[in-house]
């Protein structure tokens, strides 16, 4: 199963905490993450497996987003910063468009995520 990982610059260490925090779900065998380019190196360094892609205000979301609609990414974690600005808005919005597109489903913040996770995990 892939998943997309992305966090604003002002929730990448919430998003670290997260993943630390359910480390035993994502370092399982059929978990492939991918991410934008500068979450992804955090998350490389905090120990997880990840395929990066280009950072989000050059077209990583835009990447992710392709990926979504090949239905190859099977699920979106993104940590967004609504208190912040951020100039490739528009490739953000298509992200979450094509998410609803597909019926993929898509974690704003660590509460949802935690819950998708949870869904997943007993699921399985
Ligand atoms: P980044 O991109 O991981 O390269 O910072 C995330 C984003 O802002 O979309």
């Amino acid at each position: 199963m892939e998943i997309a990982i992305i966090a604003h610059d002002g929730k990448k260490d919430e998003m670290v905490k997260f993943l630390k925090e359910y480390e035993d779900f994502f370092h399982q065998d059929h978990i492939q993450l991918i991410a934008t380019g500068t979450t992804g190196n955090k998350v490389k360094s905090a120990g997880f497996k990840v395929q990066p892609y280009l950072s989000g205000p050059i077209g990583g979301d835009a990447q992710i987003a392709g990926r979504v609609a090949e239905e190859k990414c099977k699920m979106v974690i993104f940590f967004r910063d609504p208190l912040e600005k951020h100039p490739h808005e528009p490739d953000v919005l298509m992200l979450l468009r094509i998410c609803d597109v597909h019926n993929v489903p898509l974690a704003s913040n660590p509460a949802s995520a935690k819950l998708l996770i949870k869904g997943i995990s007993q699921a399985d």
